[in-house]
């Protein structure tokens, strides 16, 4: 099936297919579907993914930007009474309005995958959980841990919010055409409520932010860019416990949130 679509793949749409079946059969057995769920997939593609979920849920919503696709997929699936191929944007899409909670199962547009792991995020309530295709360089930075070369503002980010993990590495040539990076499939389960508590979380980020955009710099220095004044900054520091000279990449997300919290809640 999915040989017969005669056309190049669109580079700037970050078309990259899956090509290899034990990928696809890992990713299903990964996911233990329930055949009464609703699946949301990003990006289609040429559907091998979305073949198998049609064949064992209830319902497949497919989000897909690239028209000439969303034609064939609509011919290539169409004796699936149970999937939808919808030609949206995933970035701009309105995931509230679909009516069912639903798991994201997805083989991500590598070129937006942040921008559309935050977009998910942001619709947490409705998304108990999802595994994510994504570039292998990616994948670790939202899985790092303090003190690990990858670890900075989007594994804070992302694991503020939810549970996340590597579950499936993938080498390039389970793909064509093959792309030059490896990937990785992650979980990721969004938490009832965030990992830490955090009284201003505008603020909270805005210090994480901070923190890591002069990595080789101590907190000390890199947090005069918040504007707060030197002596609140000073006790902020000693409150949380959080020696001044260290750098951001070696705090853990609840030393992020005591210093954030000790700031106090006026700054804005
Ligand atoms: N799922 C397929 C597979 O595994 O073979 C294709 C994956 S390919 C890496 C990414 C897919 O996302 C492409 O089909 C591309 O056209 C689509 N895409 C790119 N940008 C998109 C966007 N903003 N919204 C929805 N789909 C997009």
């Amino acid at each position: 099936m999915r040989n017969s679509v005669k056309r190049y793949p669109k580079k700037r749409l970050g078309q990259n297919f899956l090509v290899d079946d034990s990928v696809v059969e890992d990713i299903i057995r990964t996911a233990n579907l329930d055949e009464n769920e609703t699946i949301l997939e990003i990006g289609p593609g040429k559907g091998i993914l979305t073949y198998a979920l049609a064949k064992r849920v209830k319902r497949v919503i497919a989000l897909e930007l690239d028209m000439d696709l969303c034609g064939f997929l609509n011919d290539h699936l169409a004796s699936f009474s149970n999937v939808e191929i919808i030609h949206a944007d995933a970035l701009t899409f309105d995931y509230r309005g679909l009516k069912d909670r639903f798991r994201v199962i997805a083989n991500l547009p590598y070129y937006i995958s942040v921008p559309i792991i935050v977009k998910l995020l942001e619709n947490k309530k409705i998304i108990p959980e999802m595994l994510l295709m994504l570039q292998k360089e990616v994948a670790n930075r939202i899985t790092s841990k303090p003190g690990i070369k990858d670890y900075g503002s989007l594994s804070i980010f992302v694991q503020y919010f939810s549970n996340v993990e590597t579950v499936i590495n993938v080498t390039k040539d389970s793909f064509r055409p093959i792309p030059k990076v490896a990937s990785a499939v992650v979980r990721i389960t969004p938490l009832a409520r965030p990992l830490v508590e955090v009284v201003n979380e505008d603020l909270f980020f805005r210090v994480v932010k901070y923190a890591f955009a002069l990595r080789r710099k101590t907190l000390r220095n890199s947090l005069k860019a918040l504007n707060i004044p030197p002596d609140r900054l000073k006790d902020a520091f000693r409150i949380a416990d959080v020696d001044p000279l260290r750098r951001g990449e070696t705090l853990s997300l609840q030393e992020f949130a005591n210093l954030s919290n000790s700031l106090g809640t006026d700054q804005k």
